[in-house]
């Protein structure tokens, strides 16, 4: 599926999943001239508002799934929990980027743990617990550990902090005795992560490094350039270049990394996806990670990643609206001519929810930290 024949607009292109990330999707798509079939069971997706079309029904909807196959000159995915067969299905008909197989490896850390490794690249020491036997190994050399569900965890959802053997059993019984990884808790100096996109094997571009700060384990800020060691970052960048190589991936892939206080470079995860770290690309870069979805889907170069300015991207949750769901204060953001505001368009803001972004622009990442912080102030007044 590698190389097919470039798909030119206005071709009509499918994604499985409406969200942010699917609402960037359908903006690079259409402004390219490309038409967006969007499958997303709910009723207020924030990408239906741009899509074409948007088929309102589960991802494993045979229906929904064989009318994209018929409609659609290529698929794609703007989340990893979507059911891998129906990917697979899809790619019997259609090209479909990422993989079914890349996604399925995403969506469960004790697969993407091994193939990070067996790509010869290093994780936090970790631990798969596929079984409640499983915990009867020494856990000692993984404590104080961070119990994580193997699948279906986000923004630091299904996760536990665990001190003791003890705990870490009392923790794996209250997460439902699913399959979870014990993952040694890390000494870190900061986070970073490196977006690549492959539009085939000699066809490879990477972002700039994005310095990821998170609060409450939800993404908070990311600074670009990362205010790391340039080799470090070059060093993120041939990493993720790497991973994406070792599973003969497809599409946009983004790379979570540790930065341990001795400098060390360790995978946390990936997304097979754009990343809400690299939001920043649609304001800051010569090509947005969204167009670059696009790109690789269709068959088409990479376009560019060069960065035009330093920028600061705050993410915007539902907990900076007002009690009442009232709006935040937008009128200080509105007026800065170097901020860039995109809001999803979701109905209801809820705490932890992610409703927007914002970046700035300024002539240093230092700079632009500074008057992101200013401005995330006056939304509440
Ligand atoms: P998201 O979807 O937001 O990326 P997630 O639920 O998949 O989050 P992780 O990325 O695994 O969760 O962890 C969330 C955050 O918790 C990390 O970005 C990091 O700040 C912290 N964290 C996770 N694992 C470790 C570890 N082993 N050592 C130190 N900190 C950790
Ligand atoms: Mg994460």
């Amino acid at each position: 599926m590698a190389s097919h024949k470039p798909i030119l607009p206005p071709a009509m292109l499918g994604i499985l999943g409406g969200g942010q990330l699917g609402r960037m999707f359908t903006v690079a798509a259409k402004t390219m001239g490309y038409r967006v079939t969007v499958l997303d069971p709910d009723g207020n997706a924030p990408a239906a508002e741009f899509a074409d079309v948007h088929l309102r029904a589960a991802y494993n909807d045979h229906a929904a799934l064989k009318e994209l196959a018929e409609t659609c000159a290529a698929i794609t995915t703007e989340f990893e929990n979507v059911n891998a067969d129906s990917m697979r299905w899809l790619a019997q008909h259609v090209p479909v980027s990422p993989s079914g197989d890349c996604l399925a490896i995403a969506q469960d850390r004790i697969q993407e743990k091994a193939w990070i490794r067996k790509a010869g690249l290093a994780t936090a020491p970790y631990l798969a617990l596929e079984t409640v036997e499983d915990l009867n190994h020494d856990l000692a050399p993984y404590l104080p550990g961070i119990l994580k569900t193997a699948r279906l965890g986000y923004d630091g959802k299904g996760q536990v902090r665990v001190a003791t053997a003890v705990e870490a059993r009392a923790a794996y019984a209250d997460l439902g005795g699913q399959p979870c990884v014990l993952e040694k808790m890390l000494p870190l100096a900061c986070e970073v992560s490196a977006i690549v996109t492959r539009s085939n094997p000699h066809e490879v571009a990477v972002f700039p490094v994005a310095e990821n700060r998170h609060a409450k384990g939800i993404l908070d800020v990311s600074i670009v350039p990362a205010q790391v060691d340039a080799a470090l970052a070059a060093q993120a960048q041939q990493m993720a270049r790497q991973l994406a190589e070792a599973l003969d991936y497809i599409g946009v892939l983004a790379v979570e990394f540790f930065v341990l206080d001795g400098g060390e470079l360790v995978i946390n995860e990936i997304a097979p996806r754009p990343h809400n770290s690299g939001h920043y690309t649609i304001d800051a870069c010569v090509t947005s990670q969204y167009e670059q979805q696009v790109r690789a889907m269709c068959g088409l170069h990479p376009g560019r990643t060069d960065l035009l300015s330093p920028v600061v991207m705050v993410n915007l949750l539902g907990d900076v609206w007002q009690d009442d769901g009232g709006e935040p204060n937008w009128a200080v953001l509105m007026q800065a001519p170097n901020a860039h505001l995109h809001l999803y368009g979701k109905r209801e803001a809820r705490p932890g929810r992610k409703m927007g972004h914002y970046c700035v622009l300024a002539d240093t990442a230092a700079g632009a930290l500074e008057q992101a912080e200013a401005l995330k102030d006056t939304l509440g007044t």
